[in-house]
């Protein structure tokens, strides 16, 4: 028979894992099965979105793409393109901030903007998928952005590609992470041996019997989050 004490206990470890169970993802849910997740972070990119949206195309891959606000506002038909072709986008923040750069309330406001800047350019509401820039969160940053309704997506498989330049070294290290079943792949669209290596980065992954999902396609996620702005807790924040 359980005790009243382990009751309680298993509760609280329910409702915890309710409450946060969505808000923090690096790989993707046990129910995608043998779905790997390409991520493009840094976009739109004068030069490189269009090159990755064609090989995409050419070997049929969906992926998704965090975008910054401030390149939206730039290049909105590379985000409207990237949208057209099946993908997912989503928000990387508007000015590509870490959380030491600027105040809490300054740090969600760039967030929210970066939703608001993505939502307008591609004509609707998107699910509150933030990942946030180098990767780093504190608990400010993330108690005040989860109570907007956003979750954070981080990544299981680093390609690295920020601190190599060829695009052999690319491919090794997606292989080396490793990259597997419920992989998120971390990936920019910044630099041209991305780019280069990318066919055979899915070449490599496919002869793994491995398949690629956007986040969306293999977990629901909230779109219509609507959250009232506190005025006196912003102030509290800052
Ligand atoms: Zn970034």
């Amino acid at each position: 028979m359980i005790g009243l004490r382990s009751l309680a206990k298993r509760i609280a470890h329910l409702v915890i894992r309710l409450l946060f169970r969505p808000a923090i993802l690096s790989s993707l849910p046990r129910s995608a099965g043998a779905a790997v997740c390409l991520t493009f972070d840094d976009g739109p990119h004068r030069q490189n979105t269009e090159r990755i949206l064609r090989i995409l195309e050419k070997e049929d891959v969906r992926a998704t793409f965090f975008v910054k606000g401030k390149a939206c506002e730039l290049y909105p038909d590379l985000v409207r393109a990237v949208v057209a072709q099946g993908h997912e986008v989503a928000n990387h923040g508007y000015s590509h901030l870490a959380p030491n750069e600027a105040t809490l309330a300054e740090y969600v406001a760039d967030v929210e903007r970066g939703q608001r800047v993505l939502e307008a350019v591609v004509g609707h509401r998107v699910p509150r998928l933030f990942r946030p820039p180098y990767g780093r969160i504190n608990v400010g940053t993330f108690l005040a952005l989860w109570r907007r309704g956003y979750s954070f997506i981080l990544w299981s498989t680093d390609s690295r590609d920020s601190y190599i330049t060829e695009p052999d070294d690319v491919v090794a290290n997606v292989l080396e992470c490793p990259v597997g079943p419920g992989s998120i792949v971390l990936l920019h669209e910044d630099y041209d041996w991305t780019v280069e290596a990318l066919p055979a980065v899915i070449a490599m992954i496919r002869s793994m019997d491995l398949r690629f999902a956007t986040l969306a396609s293999v977990r629901s996620f909230p779109v219509d989050v609507e959250v009232e702005f506190d005025a006196e807790e912003e102030e509290r924040c800052a």
